[in-house]
């Protein structure tokens, strides 16, 4: 039950080999160089494509311009499969900063779902498992690692609450229903000042885990915080926050393994 994705067998790993930018910021995805990219601004000839090179510019038929650069990880990142509801990359942002994952952390992450924040981990960590329960996610979960082309994350088709196997993790981050049901197994799988952090939609749940995790003499418990990202439009001298945008994602509660 653990899926250790075999290098090199995927085609899907290469669609997307050039991103097109307009000087408004609009982004183009070219999946194909035998083909024509087509947009609202007119196509740009498949030869043009197959020539360009990153910090090349190109002209299409109407004499748009675009700025042409290679694929980074975020640029497929914002491209990957989503299916369960993935985890904002402000809250991300937060998870990453709190712990300090970085190429030396091994982290434990559940439920995958589509496997968004699984992946951003692994292109920071030295590498990640990630467990889940539904097998329908677990196929999502390999085409967007293969997509991204990770080859340091694992996936267990296995119960975050009752069934974790692994040792000295240095993060775990929870994103499932009844995170405080995770505890016990959790406390056995982190290190020592390992960290534990949960991501629930709604009030009682993070009741129920903090006060959870405060009784349990495994953990000391550090945080709660909700990142609201507020984003602005800036034109010209028209400088103002954007009428539209802030809406509810989760909480991130924030503890530490402090016994052994
Ligand atoms: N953080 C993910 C989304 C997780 S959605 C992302 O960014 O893409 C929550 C997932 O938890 C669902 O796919 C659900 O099937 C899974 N899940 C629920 N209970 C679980 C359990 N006990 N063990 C493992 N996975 C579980």
């Amino acid at each position: 039950d653990t899926y250790q994705l075999s290098w090199p067998r995927c085609t899907f790993m290469n669609t997307i080999k050039k991103v097109l930018i307009t000087k408004q910021g609009k982004k183009f995805y070219v999946k194909s160089l035998d083909e024509d990219l087509h947009t609202q601004y007119g196509f740009v000839k498949k030869e043009s494509l197959k020539k360009a090179k990153g910090g090349s510019l190109l002209k299409s038929n109407t004499g748009e311009e675009f700025s042409v650069f290679n694929p980074c990880f975020i640029d497929l990142y914002r491209k990957i499969k989503r299916d369960a509801q993935i985890i904002p990359l402000k809250d991300i942002g937060l998870i990453i900063a709190e712990t300090g994952i970085n190429k030396k952390s091994r982290v434990l992450d559940a439920g995958s779902g589509s496997g968004a924040l699984a992946c951003f981990l692994a292109s920071t960590a030295k590498e990640v498992v990630t467990y889940e329960i539904r097998d329908d996610f677990i196929e999502i979960v390999k085409q967007n690692i293969e997509f991204l082309g990770l080859k340091n994350i694992k996936i267990k088709n296995k119960d975050i609450y009752t069934e974790i196997d692994d040792k000295n993790i240095d993060v775990m981050t929870l994103d499932v229903p009844e995170p405080w049901k995770a505890l016990e197994s959790c406390a056995k799988a982190l290190k020592p000042g390992g960290f534990i952090v949960s991501y629930s939609p709604s009030v009682p749940q993070v009741a129920d885990f903090v006060n959870a995790l405060r009784k349990n003499e495994n953990f000391v418990y550090l945080k709660t915080a909700e990142i609201v990202e507020r984003e602005w439009e800036v034109e010209e001298r028209r400088v103002r926050p954007k009428s539209s945008g802030i809406g509810h994602s989760g909480f991130l509660s924030f503890g530490r393994k402090v016994k052994n």
